[in-house]
């Protein structure tokens, strides 16, 4: 069946950025059809942020039982099906998805299943099973986001070597899992396995996990990890995977020249992602590349080089993130629409599931003194707050950096409970240009975390009251 349609505007891409992108230009009065080749939601919601965290909920739950006694509490007869945790993982991500569906009929924006071609800056061509449509648009918006990055690594196609894709449908907990790359989604599932029960590895190429992090957070998470068992291999590169007779893995890597090697159940390659544009004819349709050639050049304005194609999300191989690709579309689409908006980075938080969580904004104390900043930094230890304490959570601190002739706020690490919600805080004071003193003067209730944020900015005026 053929079918040719009208939009002001075409969204190839349902994630993140392709969805909230279509629901502020349907707010602004535009017709709008997201073309999606997949499941709506996109990377974050169908293999990404949330099933992840809703497999690191349930490997809190798990530990939380094992470390009971530590509450006063006993269980007995105590496990994990793998299987039912997986389907309250595929559970949630379908009740968002019905949840987007609907946001997006209710705000009459047109959904399309198929491939999104650009024909040319004027035409979408969607193909699937059964239909192809051709889409007359006046803007497109280029949302397709990335994919798994994989390397060629002699070994890596065996059955027993998982991406983050597939590692979250296994059936069965293994035993053993050495993960390499300690990035981001490298870090959470080492804890997720971790507190399931399984034996990680963690072999990570940097001389540190979580390379792009504040040092001290580095440090601290690879402290904790191996203080829960995790063991860390830095410095090191994975040479290749061979499987030997009895089904098992060896991971060879080298470390300061000296070969070593791992015997494992199971291997997860996390070593990042690369934007995605294939099948899209971007190259066709003239739109320009960054050098590395895999990403798509936009400008502050989101906008490619053909001035009514825009680009938003993982696709432009800027910040990887969730919230970047929505706030990157809803800055398209104000453009789109005639409102001028501009992408600003100096406020984007990063949010990082591992136990405990860590959470940084703004600059860290190694960029600040390498751009010759003059800086204070007041630090707060998790132990020294009540909350943390009746949590059982004392690891960690929160960090924060100022400028010591304005005294504003301008970054913040924190690694600890809640990290990921106490961020927000900083994240209002770089936005607003608030100072440190601005915080301290701001009561803050007893006993929560927040009071640990409240103290590193005491710090940074040295007058810290519980530490
Ligand atoms: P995506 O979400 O990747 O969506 C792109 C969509 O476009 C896909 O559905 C794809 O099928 C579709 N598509 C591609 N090409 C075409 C085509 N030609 N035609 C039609 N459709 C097409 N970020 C966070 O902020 N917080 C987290 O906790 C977090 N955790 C993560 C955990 C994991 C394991 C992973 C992999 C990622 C995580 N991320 C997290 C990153 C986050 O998922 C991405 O930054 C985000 O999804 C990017 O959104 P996007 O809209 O650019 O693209």
């Amino acid at each position: 069946k053929k079918e040719e349609i009208k939009a002001k505007v075409t969204i190839i891409g349902s994630g993140p950025g392709g969805y909230v992108a279509a629901i502020k230009l349907a707010q602004l009065g535009a017709d709008v059809v997201v073309v999606e080749k997949d499941k709506i939601g996109g990377t974050c919601l169908n293999r990404g942020c949330i099933p992840t965290k809703a497999l690191v909920r349930s490997a809190e739950v798990y530990r939380n039982i094992l470390e009971a006694d530590n509450y006063g509490c006993f269980a007995e007869n105590y496990g994990i099906d793998i299987n039912k945790v997986v389907s309250r993982k595929d559970r949630i991500v379908s009740e968002l998805g019905e949840g987007i569906s609907y946001l997006l009929q209710k705000n009459n924006v047109k959904f399309i299943t198929g491939n999104g071609e650009i024909i040319n800056e004027n035409q979408v061509f969607v193909k699937d099973k059964f239909k192809e449509t051709t889409i007359n648009t006046e803007y497109i918006i280029i949302a397709t986001g990335s994919a798994v990055a994989s390397l060629p690594i002699p070994g890596i196609e065996s059955k027993n070597v998982f991406n983050s894709t597939s590692i979250m449908e296994i059936n069965e907990l293994p035993k053993e899992l050495v993960v390499i790359g300690g990035g981001v989604i490298g870090m959470e599932f080492a804890f997720i396995f971790n507190s399931f029960g399984t034996k990680v590895w963690v072999v990570e190429y940097m001389d540190r996990v979580l390379p792009g992090l504040d040092e001290d957070i580095s440090n601290e998470i690879m402290n904790i990890a191996e203080n829960r068992g995790i063991k860390i291999y830095t410095g090191s590169k994975v040479e290749q995977i061979l499987e030997d007779e009895k089904g098992k893995c060896i991971v060879n890597f080298s470390k300061n020249n000296e070969s070593k090697h791992i015997s494992t159940d199971k291997v997860l390659v996390s070593i990042g992602r690369q934007p995605y544009i294939e099948g899209l004819n971007v190259e066709k349709a003239n739109i320009e590349l960054n050098e590395n050639r895999k990403s798509i050049r936009v400008n502050e304005e989101m906008r490619t080089n053909i001035p009514n194609i825009y680009a938003i999300g993982d696709v432009t191989g800027n910040i990887q993130l969730a919230h970047v690709a929505s706030t990157q579309g809803i800055v398209a689409a104000m453009n789109i629409m005639g409102e001028k908006s501009i992408m600003d980075y100096t406020v984007v938080p990063s949010a990082i599931f591992t136990d405990p969580e860590i959470a940084c904004v703004g600059i860290d104390e190694a960029t600040a003194l390498k751009h010759n900043l003059e800086i204070e930094v007041g630090k707060f230890p998790f132990a020294s707050n009540g909350k943390a304490l009746t949590l059982g959570s004392t690891e960690g601190f929160v960090k924060i950096i100022i400028d010591k002739t304005t005294r504003k706020v301008i970054g913040a690490s924190i690694i600890g409970p809640n990290a990921t919600d106490l961020i927000n805080e900083i994240s209002i004071s770089i936005a607003n240009g608030l100072t440190v003193d601005q915080i301290t003067k701001t009561i803050h209730p007893h006993p929560t975390t927040s009071e640990s944020v409240f103290e590193a900015a005491l710090a940074a005026n040295n007058c810290c009251i519980h530490n």
